[in-house]
């Protein structure tokens, strides 16, 4: 038998042909059609049970090895972003306002190319895989609704452990894999305020009650809760991202709004800021004499990696790509992912696959949702090999 690399490098050619027939036509969201299609076009043939998604267009496949055990799942999300592409590739986005930039694309033809080699291995696979193809990772959550619509349960019992690599055109230089045991990204959450005033003449504040120095004060005050309620080394980030109040320079606004970004890197510092932000607002709108209206709204969770999984994840990369492949990221990357979903279900690992162009310099180079990076295919083959053999490693050390 061949080494899963070597075939992996063998179907590099249709690797990039997918890649690149996803990158020309972006889809953003939930409903992906034209992507499902090509994913499908890919899977033809293959001995998978497919199950397409109800209330969006994933695609689960779930691979049956010739030798009884557990599952194990494989995730790539296939989703784009609303971006206006300014790469000047050639195979760039035919599609107005809507890019490849966080690299889906690259994700998607490397899992269906996993799936090609783990199908020709079928007779010596111990156990079954799940390959999860997943919309709307970059809102509202396709993770979530594969997890309501059973991704988890479609090879009959919960899958013993979960993989997801996400590419990434900077920051990390190319073929290096970057992770960390337990949290690797943040939970953003948001924290919509709106506070209640009285409008009236800006000459004569004292006969309105004025809500704009009251929300500017809570937006402060939100500033100082971060560094004296929360633990320097369990930090949250607390952005306010949009703020609006007002028509004109001499009235004073019923309301004023503001709308934040809430990032947290443990679920004990979710839940305290949950409690404490909206309290904040709503006291010091009190003190005022004022009142405010103040929403915590959950999105993403904490993406956190199982030890042992991660483990074994970085051993396998050592062993199928070489010594040197792998780096330990010091710390969590703030963004979100909402692979948390399945790894609040079940242990896993996520890494990161450093994928820039050899032009340049990865830690200059745009990084993901820009509007100018760049992911190299010359990654397909290594990252299809990578989700390959930890199912297939990751299932034989069960047996
Ligand atoms: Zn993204
Ligand atoms: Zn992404």
């Amino acid at each position: 038998m061949t080494r899963v690399r070597d075939d992996a490098v063998a179907i590099a050619p249709e690797l990039t042909r997918l890649r690149r027939a996803l990158h020309a036509e972006p889809e953003i969201g939930l409903d992906l059609p034209r992507t499902q299609r090509k994913v499908l076009d890919a899977l033809e043939g293959l001995p998978l049970e497919v199950t397409l998604g109800d209330g969006l267009s994933s695609v689960t496949a779930v691979l049956r090895g010739g030798k009884p055990g557990p599952a194990v799942l494989l995730r790539g999300d296939m989703d784009a972003l609303p971006v206006t592409e300014r790469t000047g590739v050639p195979y760039a986005s035919t599609v107005d306002g809507a890019m490849h930039a966080c690299g889906h694309d690259l994700h998607t033809a490397m899992l269906a190319g996993a799936a090609r080699l783990l199908s020709a291995r079928q007779a010596e696979i111990a156990g079954d895989v799940i390959f999860m193809f997943q919309p709307g990772e970059e809102g509202p959550g396709g993770a979530r609704i594969m997890v309501s619509e059973g991704v988890l349960d479609a090879a009959g019992e919960r899958p013993v452990a979960a993989y997801a690599l996400h590419v990434a055109s900077g920051l990390l230089p190319f073929g290096l894999l970057a992770s960390r045991p337990g949290t690797i990204m943040a939970a953003a959450d948001t924290l919509h305020v709106t506070v209640h005033g009285r409008g009236g003449h800006g000459s004569q504040p004292h006969h309105a009650a004025d809500p704009v120095p009251v929300a500017c004060e809570i937006v402060l005050a939100l500033q100082t809760m971060v560094t004296r309620q929360f633990d320097v080394f369990d930090p949250i980030v607390f952005t306010v991202g949009t703020f609006h109040a007002g028509t004109a320079d001499n009235v004073i606004p019923d309301d004023a709004e503001f709308v934040a970004t809430v990032r947290s890197f443990s679920p004990q510092a979710r839940a305290a800021v949950e409690k404490s932000a909206p309290r904040l607002a709503r006291d010091i709108a009190t003190a005022h004499g004022l009142t405010a209206t103040a929403e915590f709204r959950d999105g993403y969770p904490v993406t956190m990696n199982d030890a042992d999984e991660l483990t074994f994840a970085v051993q396998t990369v050592n062993e199928v790509l070489g010594d040197g492949r792998y780096v330990a990221a010091p710390d969590p990357l703030t963004g979100s992912e909402d692979f948390s979903y399945v790894l609040d279900e079940v242990p896993g690992a996520f890494l990161m696959l450093g994928a820039c162009t050899p032009d340049v310099d990865p830690f200059t180079a745009p990084f993901n949702h820009s509007a100018e990076a760049v992911f190299d295919d010359a990654v397909l083959p290594d990252g299809t090999a990578l989700y390959a053999e930890l199912a297939l490693r990751r299932l034989a050390a069960e047996g």
